[in-house]
């Protein structure tokens, strides 16, 4: 598939796309490996034991490491080995659920521990956590939400001042950042990493494998020696261990500062605006209104929920879009998510495209937004590019050949087999045949006549 909905790190799209290292780490991988043998020894060694050690080196913050199956399982595994029954004290304003599901203080007390929750929505001092702090007390926990902001009346102490304060009572402070970044990322100053957090003093964090970092599906655990011993002696550390195949992964996109996730995260928005203008102008050529248009892409589907989705859809009045169709929709949002975006680019087309694009091989996902379908390329690899061109070639011919009656027939519901294919013989990336023209001269003219105009006021040509 390709994801042209400018969302990087989408749910329903599996999160991060892997680099091409660690696709060949799974390959090989697939095989037989030493995910549990020391190959020097000879002898039974830790399981997944050079991901680890790449793990460690990759946080030099953390005097010990673990992986498990994702964040959630991380989370869980804390709650049953550092709380037991007893006492997780978390600010109220901190109690989130999140777009896919996840509801933090569910999952904390389905352990048996409890949630001593302190503060209020939009305030919490320390003298909140210091009054809460005691001899019931398993660990206190600071999450990052990432779904949310509480702006206004608010106050939150300063995590080294929690860390000091927990310090001195001598309880454990769990940190959950959520994003996946193990060090800060110029390009998202206001995104808290791995790093920072312990060297501000946290004892233990938690984060995501497939966000920012780029990798696979698994939850990191990072930190002090004694409590991550204590997390994977736990019985459940069986049950929440990752596959060969995750390790694998893990360490190749260790292994290597470059992955998909980080280059659209830092493409430059001239970049992206030139390859929209260039998409743009061939697709013309080749008789597709389109064009290019200024955009902005989000990283995470977090703070985009199914009832904006929904009412985006509805409102917008889009072809096989929204909830209503049930399963895979073509995403639109209200205006708040988007503005506080990064800067991108995308290509603007007819929206009655989206559902013939969305069928298409590959399948392509935009973003359905003022009657038009955008392809937001930030969230495309360049090289994508002429596939992309040849994929909406193919879906405007095939929507052009059906009546307005077809249009209306195509659901989601709809078998894949009964719904006209785009033949643009793509297979895989690598051994795909560029449209006719796209090398040549005419195609890759500068920007079009229509070029700098924005999403509000978008002609299709
Ligand atoms: C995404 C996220 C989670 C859930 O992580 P999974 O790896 O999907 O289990 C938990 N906490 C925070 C803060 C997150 O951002």
């Amino acid at each position: 598939m390709i994801n042209a909905t400018g969302i990087l790190l989408h749910d329903g799209l599996g999160r991060a796309p892997l680099s091409p290292a660690a696709r060949t780490a799974l390959d090989a991988a697939a095989g037989t490996c030493d995910v549990e043998v020391d190959l020097v020894t000879g002898r039974r060694g830790r399981r997944g034991r050079t991901a680890m050690t790449a793990l460690a080196a990759a946080v030099p913050m953390a005097r010990s490491v673990h992986v498990v199956n994702n964040n959630a399982a991380a989370l869980i595994l804390s709650a049953a080995a550092l709380a037991g029954r007893r006492e997780i004290v978390i600010s109220r304003g901190e109690l989130i659920e999140t777009a896919d599901g996840l509801r933090l203080p569910e999952l904390l007390t389905s352990t048996g521990a409890r949630l001593r929750e302190v503060g209020a929505t939009n305030r919490t001092t320390l003298g909140d956590y210091a009054d809460a702090i005691g001899p019931g007390t398993g660990f206190v926990l600071r999450v990052h939400p990432p779904s949310y902001r509480v702006v206004g009346l608010t106050t939150a102490p300063a995590l080294a001042d929690l860390a000091e304060l927990c310090a001195g009572r001598g309880v454990p402070l769990v940190g959950d950042p959520g994003s996946g970044l193990l060090h800060p990322e110029p390009a998202l100053p206001d995104e808290p990493d791995a790093s920072t957090w312990l060297s501000c003093g946290v004892s233990l964090v938690t984060t995501c494998g497939d966000k920012l970092l780029g990798g696979p599906q698994c939850g990191l655990v990072l930190g002090r020696a004694d409590l991550v011993d204590r997390l994977r002696r736990h019985p459940l550390a069986r049950a929440l261990r990752v596959g060969k195949l995750t390790l694998a992964a893990l360490e190749a996109t260790l292994g290597t500062g470059d992955n998909p996730v980080r280059r659209s995260l830092r493409a430059e928005p001239a970049e992206l605006r030139h390859r929209a203008e260039r998409l743009a102008s061939w697709l013309r050529q080749s008789g597709v209104p389109a064009s290019a248009v200024t955009s902005r892409a989000v990283v995470g589907s977090d703070g985009i929920d199914d009832t904006a989705r929904a009412g985006a859809a509805v409102r917008r009045g889009a072809v096989g879009t929204g909830a209503g169709h049930g399963g895979h929709t073509v995403y639109g949002s209200g205006p708040d998510v988007w503005e506080s975006g990064l800067p991108s680019a995308a290509v603007a087309l007819d929206a009655a495209l989206a559902a013939f694009l969305r069928r298409g091989r590959p399948s392509v996902l935009g973003r359905v937004e003022q009657g038009c379908c955008l392809l937001d390329l930030r969230s495309v690899p360049p090289d994508l590019d002429p596939v992309l061109a040849a994929t909406v070639l193919a879906a405007a011919a095939e929507s052009g050949t059906a009546t307005a009656g077809d249009l209306h027939a195509l659901s989601a519901d709809t078998p894949a087999s009964t719904v006209p294919s785009a033949a643009t013989g793509w297979t895989d990336p690598a051994r795909r045949e560029d449209p006719a023209g796209w090398e040549g001269p005419t195609g890759w003219e500068g920007p079009g006549a229509d070029a700098g105009s924005d999403v509000d006021a978008v002609t299709l040509q």
